[in-house]
């Protein structure tokens, strides 16, 4: 794909996938519309769920999911030496993710009660950056496709990308959904006048699909720049939520660590 007349050069490009359901990597290979003019401007060296290509030889190494393994931190090792961008893909690589989640538990007595005497290595799940430099992170669960071919597409032509400043309820607003925040709700247990909503603390781009669909937003691309999560809380107390509700809520996906 010619740009002003010049051939970019096509990057090689590995994606890697750990702890996860492997529902990010699979926005790569689903968005048919689009598929062949994204796969003709790089050059997949290893991507498991669409190529037998086993190469190390990549510029571009993306990763998904947590690390919960000794095998996967030297694995992850061995990939960041070979790549010249490291990019996590995905909330559970960027934060940890709902992986994260098992770290409130005591993982030998968890993994006693699940694999009794066959039991498996576990770690405290851990995102990538906390143990090897991330050049790019890619926050959702899972990833939108639409943001993902657009910033390869900005590591092709090597032009900085940046995320939108603002929150999910910008989108909620621009497609016209109603704030679940004020519609009643009963989930069966709990009738309630209104959802807790993330919305208005979390970093937009996902074109608010959960308020779309019903459901208050989760956070799961972390936070917005400036989120004013003091703010929040104060409304979302006032509004009847309890402490326990609101913790579920924040530490879900793990990009509000030490936030709250
Ligand atoms: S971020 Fe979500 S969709 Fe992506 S791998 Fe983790 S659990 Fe799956
Ligand atoms: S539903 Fe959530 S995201 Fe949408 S406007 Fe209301 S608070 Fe914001
Ligand atoms: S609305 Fe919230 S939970 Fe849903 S995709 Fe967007 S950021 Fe994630």
């Amino acid at each position: 794909m010619k740009y002003l007349g010049i051939e970019p050069k096509k990057p090689r490009v590995a994606v890697f996938d750990f702890t996860s359901c492997e529902g990010c990597e699979l926005q790569f290979a689903n968005k048919e519309e689009t598929l062949v003019d994204f796969l003709a401007s790089i050059e997949v060296v290893a991507f498991r769920e669409i190529s037998s290509a086993r190469g190390d030889n990549y510029d571009i190494a993306f990763i998904e999911g947590s690390i919960t393994r000794t095998d996967e931190i030297e694995r992850l090792l061995q990939i960041r030496e070979n790549a010249t961008t490291l990019v996590s893909l995905g909330s559970c690589a960027c934060f940890g993710g709902i992986n994260k989640l098992k770290n409130a538990f005591d993982l030998n007595e968890a993994n006693r009660e699940v694999y009794g005497s066959r039991s498996k290595e576990t770690l405290p799940a851990r995102a990538v950056h906390e143990l090897v430099k991330v050049d790019l992170k890619i926050p959702g669960c899972p990833v939108s496709k639409d943001e993902v071919e657009r910033i390869v597409q900005h590591l092709v032509w090597d032009i900085p990308y940046h995320y939108p400043a603002y929150p999910v309820c910008l989108e909620c607003k621009q497609r016209f959904t109603v704030c679940v925040c004020e519609l009643p709700y009963n989930d069966g247990a709990k009738s309630t006048s209104g959802q807790l909503c993330l919305g208005p603390v979390t970093r937009g781009g996902c074109d608010a699909p959960c308020p779309a669909g019903g459901l208050g937003c989760w956070g799961c691309r972390g936070p917005a720049e400036d989120a004013n999560i003091e703010s929040f809380l104060s409304i979302a107390r006032e509004k009847g939520f309890t402490e326990r509700e609101i913790n579920e809520r924040f530490e879900f996906f793990g990009g509000f660590e030490g936030l709250k």
